[in-house]
């Protein structure tokens, strides 16, 4: 049974809760802290959700044949080719996250910092997570000397990590890891003999498109699974639409027939209506596509307004360059915070809030506590509060009334 420590909200949807509590007794919070874009649901797809309302019966586990074939397309339009049996999907890909957790033997390496649910995944699954530390530079990829220290000495101690999990572009530093450093760590992932796992929700969201992307599974198509899904990139993380991609080998089939089975004793399908739009989704005609870019742009602009308002607040900051998170750290303002009785992130997330009414996920949930916060880029004071004024940004990939960002 595992220990009653584990059983907690995850912090950032916890921090909902508290937001709401907030404002409901009349405070004026800014709510920073959560990982979705506020944009609104885009117009063709609500459509496909109401066409899709009569799908009420409950479909195929992995997905019926037309969302898988489409999601299929989806990775061989991106330099991996996949056919409908490699992919299933289900409600986000949190989920299939934790049923990778559960179905793939061995314990975790998880990079630092990282997404806040990794670890409590990989230990409600009963696993051990060794955490390696990503170089600033390195944008969600650890260090590949760094990994190959932490599992000799893992295994040396008697543990078992073979699951590294990488995240591109990254969440929480908001970059991109360039491609020679994705072929370093896949090599050591080679040399290790450990099984990636690709996280790449925020993959269509690289702001400049002549940014290389380069995925582990181009790299080391046998051993990489990705996961991947709408919440992000098109703004429909309540509509909870996920894709998982396996490897086209024996292995690769074994873990999605593991998956399958988790899905089959845990959530049984992704909603009809769900499937109707992932499928359409996933075809990318050409609003999708545009829609798509416009996104990407848009959230690069508000990251970098975000990144120059915190390069002048002092902090130090890497230039954004995918995702919309923006990951200052506050070390160079040390002195300055201890006057006020801030020493660390905890302490600087609290400051914010009780000082400024502005909510933002400090470093410490993302195993980093030193003194660095994360600010969620794609913000509705910054591209508008209705929906109307939201697709004016979109269409002009411009954030509102910020003259100074190019
Ligand atoms: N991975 C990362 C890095 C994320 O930031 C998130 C959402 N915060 C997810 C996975 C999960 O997204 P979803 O379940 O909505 O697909």
């Amino acid at each position: 049974m595992p220990e009653a420590t584990l059983w907690r909200t995850s912090p950032n949807l916890a921090l909902n809760q508290l937001v709401a509590e907030r404002r409901a007794a009349g405070d004026d919070v800014v709510h920073l802290a959560f990982g979705e874009s506020r944009l609104p649901a885009f117009g063709p797809l609500t459509e496909r959700l109401a066409r899709g309302a009569d799908r009420n019966a409950y479909g195929p586990v992995a997905g019926g044949e037309p969302v898988r074939r489409a999601a299929a397309g989806y990775f061989s339009r991106r330099n991996m080719p996949t056919g409908p049996d490699q992919i299933v999907v289900g409600p986000g890909s949190k989920p299939l996250l934790m049923a990778l957790q559960h179905v793939l033997p061995g314990d975790v390496l998880i990079p630092r910092p990282a997404w806040n649910s990794y670890v409590p995944q990989a230990r409600l699954a009963g696993k051990t997570a060794f955490e390696v530390p990503i170089p600033s530079e390195c944008g969600g990829i650890p260090d590949p000397a760094a990994l190959r220290d932490v599992v000799r000495q893992a295994r040396a101690a008697g543990g078992d990590p073979r699951i590294v999990v990488l995240t591109l572009p990254d969440n929480p530093t908001g970059t991109l890891a360039p491609p020679a450093l994705v072929r370093e760590i896949c090599a050591a992932a080679e040399e290790l003999d450990l099984v990636i796992i690709s996280d790449e929700i925020y993959r269509d969201i690289v702001h400049d498109p002549a940014t290389p992307f380069l995925s582990p599974a181009e790299v080391a198509p046998e051993r990489t699974i990705v996961t991947n899904g709408l919440s992000k990139t098109l703004a429909l993380g309540g509509w909870r639409i996920g894709v998982c991609r396996f490897p086209d080998n024996a292995w690769g089939l074994s873990v999605r027939d593991g998956v399958t089975s988790v899905a089959s004793e845990v959530w049984s399908t992704l909603a009809g209506p769900m499937q109707e739009v992932a499928a359409y989704a996933f075809a990318e005609p050409e609003e999708i596509r545009q829609r798509l870019s416009a996104s990407a742009r848009l959230h690069g602009a508000v990251a970098r307004a975000v990144y120059e308002i915190m390069v002048d607040a002092g902090a130090t900051c890497r230039p954004p360059t995918g995702g919309f998170y923006v990951y200052p750290d506050f070390e160079p303002l040390r002195t300055h915070l201890a006057w006020r009785g801030v020493t660390d992130s905890a302490g600087l997330q609290r400051h914010l809030l009780d000082t400024y009414g502005v909510l933002v996920l400090g470093g410490h949930h993302l195993g980093d506590d030193a003194g660095a916060l994360r600010f969620k880029a794609a913000t509705s004071m910054l591209y508008g509060e209705t929906a109307e004024e939201q697709e004016r940004s979109l269409a002009a990939a411009d954030p509102l009334a910020l003259p100074h960002v190019e």
